[in-house]
């Protein structure tokens, strides 16, 4: 993954780029899984892609293969983190409560503290 260029201002793509320290979980090419910062689950992970998508709306930025390998790796990710029953979140835009405008998917599993907003 990775054709469109890194937002130097966004959060992710340093967290990626490792700019920013986090606690990652689970890592492949252009893929990881890093623990919430603030979290909102028993469980609370965040898998981001590389490539600086802003929102789900942009998903068409991904080939086929490149989407695939990406929600293999979401699921892979919460059975590495031992849940078998969890819930996947995405939030699409500001109005949504999106907050960090790079592609990432929740995956909350436990006790759940609700989403905000
Ligand atoms: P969203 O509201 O879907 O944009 O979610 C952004 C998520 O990123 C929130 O749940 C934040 O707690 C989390 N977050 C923000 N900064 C960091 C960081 N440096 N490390 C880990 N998680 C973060
Ligand atoms: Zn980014």
């Amino acid at each position: 993954m990775g054709s469109l260029p890194r937002d130097p201002h966004c959060i992710f793509c340093k967290i990626h780029a490792g700019e920013i320290p986090s606690t990652v979980v689970n890592r492949a090419d252009g893929l990881l899984a890093i623990e919430d910062i603030n979290p909102r689950a028993d469980v609370h992970l965040l898998v981001i892609p590389e490539e600086h998508i802003e929102t789900f709306r942009d998903i068409a930025h991904l080939s086929e293969p490149e989407a695939k390998r990406m929600l293999d790796f979401v699921a892979e990710s919460a059975k590495q983190a031992g849940l078998e029953e969890y819930r996947l979140m995405i939030f699409c835009g500001a109005g949504a409560g999106q907050t960090v405008p790079h592609l990432h998917w929740h995956i909350l599993g436990g006790r759940f503290h609700g989403i905000p907003g």
